[in-house]
């Protein structure tokens, strides 16, 4: 983005280049001048054959940028065509207010493939709430006439940027801009901080805002591109965002102020003076070395680049925690945004208008076949799993009656969406709610959830929860002592949770297990995490944990360094470990459970390799049981067993599927671990791949298989015939056959 002047002829108040924290606009120089434009194209240049782009994107923005006059963007563009033709294609934009727009300006701009974007808040009622003259002057009616001069030239019309202002009727801006036959439309949420929030007259007002125009939108067959609307519909079906906006894709854009200066995405200036800058100059520093610059670093990291609260949620990979500076409060940006709110609520109904929760598309069912699963589909797994919670804890409410609680948890879900789904990826919520539909667990622990997530919302609020064993357990809060038996009356406030009667001054907080910038729930507290085939450890000392900790953290690094396919289905479903007892004859046990949809369950092992075993293994049943709650793949009515190699007891259907599923990781993590420990790995590889070949082919041959359960089988197969023709020296061969 070159910042081709430094001034505006209007004095819009939310303008975040003059209005808010920073005010370094003041010491710049009006306009960008010959020598620096030279520079910044040869800058440019020299990026693009270093790294042999096909094209590059600059945008002529300011202040205004036609106040820089005809003669100077021509020039601008000259340069950048004159260092770039021949070696890239150059898309070239300009973002104006419109005000000095005129048909010798546009001249200019088609003589020097200049696209043009006009910014208009809508109506003229709208577009005056904020965009005025110095004066007071209304700028819409001129903002309109150089819209309708650019109709007049649609070559050169790229679209229109809109910023909201919920005082405005959605309906009646979506209209007016419609009418200008935009190409395009962007919808721009005004910059604000936890610091300096926006204008909310309700907790979700820009979402209720936007999925208005959104539902408008669709009903009218969505006749021009809204970014924000079709990244997050791309963003939902795994594909990459449109705007930097929403996202994870690394941010790949740097603003290079009027006097050569290199600076950070420029609404960063809302969060405080000087955070934009990066201390580099067009004069002695390249784009590549301004690219490693912390700033540029911190929006290029994916997942690991957002807070832990947006780490958790479920619409992370569509949201990517919101515009980065929208997530500044009081000197850090690892928060979630300013709008998180509503994102959630915005997210969440467009994912519900395009995406079926229940069931799962064909091609995600072939990739899960293979053994593997990427984030996107393990997330679509995700995803219905949290509406299976929502659905049984309203089946618990039709039990239990309405209560304080349910009131609380509706609320948390109108205003608080995000908040409210981190604890129903607990796992053990559903656990809990389907021993309670069963009668086997009290609905008291309803308020538990719900107070939880006023904790993650800061909500402040009163209200009787369960204790069991004189604790108060908050699924991913932590844990309460000193409660005595019977339902504890609890308060919550400036997000921290306390008994109101006694008890300790502080909550012990969840445990966690940390790897790089990985990591989940250590889960020894829950009442209801005993729903595994193996009895769960009870509370663990501090050395105990830091055991758990040094294991998995080596664990994970193994996976990350040897499994690398493993890790994004990973880390996109596995939130909590739980500990188990060990077995008393001394060998390892793990365990996964239909229930708990995200936990894998196991005694800690003797080794770190062998930890990394038992989590492949199991999320291949965490994997299989959630399409198993989507998907029919065997008639459940056949009673019949079957034999599965690695058991002396002939097994269900079900039970060899799952067997043969997790036995595909298992084969896979002793073909890659010979190549590290040649013994016993090849051994374990030859007995391993035999014995799920032929489970593989004794699913294959059952009559039990629905045709998505053949065609399941079928990817099974597809993936282990490349290992079965590998070669595996003698004698580890001989006992696999
Ligand atoms: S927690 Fe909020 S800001 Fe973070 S990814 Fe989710 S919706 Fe976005």
């Amino acid at each position: 983005m070159l910042k081709v002047h430094s001034r505006c002829d209007l004095a819009c108040d939310h303008c975040y280049v003059y209005e808010h924290a920073d005010q370094s606009w003041r010491g710049r120089p009006t306009t960008m001048s010959p020598e620096t434009i030279a520079l910044v194209a040869e800058r440019i240049a020299d990026h693009v054959r270093g790294h042999g782009l096909d094209e590059i994107h600059v945008v002529l923005h300011g202040g205004e940028p036609l106040l820089a006059g005809r003669d100077r963007l021509a020039s601008v563009a000259t340069e950048l065509r004159r260092r770039l033709d021949g070696l890239c294609r150059l898309d070239l934009r300009i973002h104006t207010n419109g005000m000095l727009l005129d048909d010798r300006f546009l001249d200019v701009f088609a003589a020097h493939g200049i696209t043009v974007g006009v910014s208009l808040d809508g109506d003229r009622a709208a577009n005056d709430r904020h965009r005025r003259y110095a004066d007071g002057r209304s700028s819409h009616a001129r903002a309109v006439r150089a819209v309708e001069l650019l109709r007049r030239r649609p070559e050169l019309y790229a679209g229109l940027l809109c910023t909201i202002d919920v005082a405005n009727d959605p309906i009646a801006v979506y209209e007016a801009l419609l009418a200008l036959r935009p190409p395009r439309v962007d919808f721009l949420l005004p910059h604000a901080t936890w610091d300096a929030p926006p204008a909310r007259p309700t907790p979700t007002a820009y979402a209720d805002w936007l999925v208005k125009i959104y539902d408008r939108w669709v009903a009218d067959g969505r006749p021009t591109t809204v970014r924000l609307f079709e990244s997050i519909i791309r963003t939902t079906h795994g594909g990459a965002s449109l705007t930097e906006a929403i996202g994870l894709q690394p941010s790949t854009l740097i603003v290079i102020e009027t006097d050569g200066s290199y600076e950070l995405v420029d609404s960063l200036k809302v969060a405080h003076e000087g955070a934009p800058v990066t201390g580099h100059h067009v004069a002695t520093t390249s784009l590549d070395e301004v690219a490693a610059h912390p700033g540029v670093r911190a929006r290029q990291q994916g997942l690991r680049g957002v807070s832990a609260g947006c780490r958790r949620c479920p619409l992370v990979r569509s949201c990517g925690g919101g515009l980065y500076p929208h997530r500044y409060r009081s000197g850090s940006f690892d928060n979630p945004s300013v709008y998180c709110a509503d994102l959630f609520t915005l997210i969440g109904h467009v994912r519900a208008t395009t995406m079926r929760a229940h069931t799962l598309p064909s091609a995600d069912l072939d990739t899960i076949a293979s053994g593997l699963g990427g984030a996107e589909e393990v997330e679509r797994l995700a995803t219905a799993q949290l509406s299976l919670r929502r659905a049984l804890l309203a089946a618990v409410r039709r039990k239990a009656g309405q209560s304080t609680a349910w009131d609380l948890l509706t609320r948390l879900d109108r205003e608080h969406g995000a908040a409210l789904a981190a604890v129903l990826t607990h796992p053990y919520v559903r656990a809990w709610a389907v021993a309670c539909l069963r009668g086997d667990a009290p609905a008291a622990r309803l308020a538990n959830i719900a107070a939880a997530a006023a904790v993650h919302a800061r909500l402040d609020a009163r209200l009787d929860v369960e204790a069991v064993g004189g604790e108060v357990h908050l699924p991913t809060i932590g844990v309460l002592e000193g409660a005595g038996e019977g339902p504890a009356a609890l308060v919550i406030e400036d997000g921290r949770a306390r008994l109101r009667d006694g008890g300790p001054r502080s909550l012990r907080p969840v445990l966690r297990l940390v790897s790089g910038g990985f990591s989940v729930v250590l889960e020894d507290a829950d009442p209801y995490r005993d729903c595994h085939r193996w009895r769960p450890a009870g509370r663990l000392t501090g050395e105990q944990a830091a055991r758990w900790q040094e294991a998995f953290e080596q664990a994970w690094q193994l996976i990350e360094k040897e499994y690398p396919s493993y890790v994004p289905a990973i880390e996109a479903g596995l939130t909590t470990i739980v500990p188990l007892l060990p077995a008393e004859e001394g060998r390892e046990v793990s365990s996964a459970a239909r229930d708990a949809f995200g936990a894998v369950a196991a005694a800690l092992p003797s080794d770190p390799a062998t930890l990394a075993l038992l989590i492949l293994h199991e999320f291949q049943h965490v994997k299989l049981g959630a399409v198993l709650d989507l998907l029919d793949l065997f008639d459940e009515s056949d009673r019949r067993l079957f034999h599965a190699p690695w058991r002396d007891d002939p097994r269900p259907i079900e039970g060899l599927l799952q067997g043969t599923y997790a036995h595909l990781a298992v084969t896979d993590f002793w073909r890659v671990r010979r190549h590290a420990e040649p013994e016993p790995a090849r051994r374990h590889f030859a007995h391993w791949r035999v014995q799920t070949a032929e489970a593989i082919e004794t699913l294959a041959g059952s009559k039990a298989l629905t045709p998505l359960g053949e065609r399941f089988v079928a990817g099974m197969r597809h993936a282990i015939a490349p290992w079965l023709a590998e070669e595996v020296a003698e004698p580890a061969a001989a006992p696999g056959r």
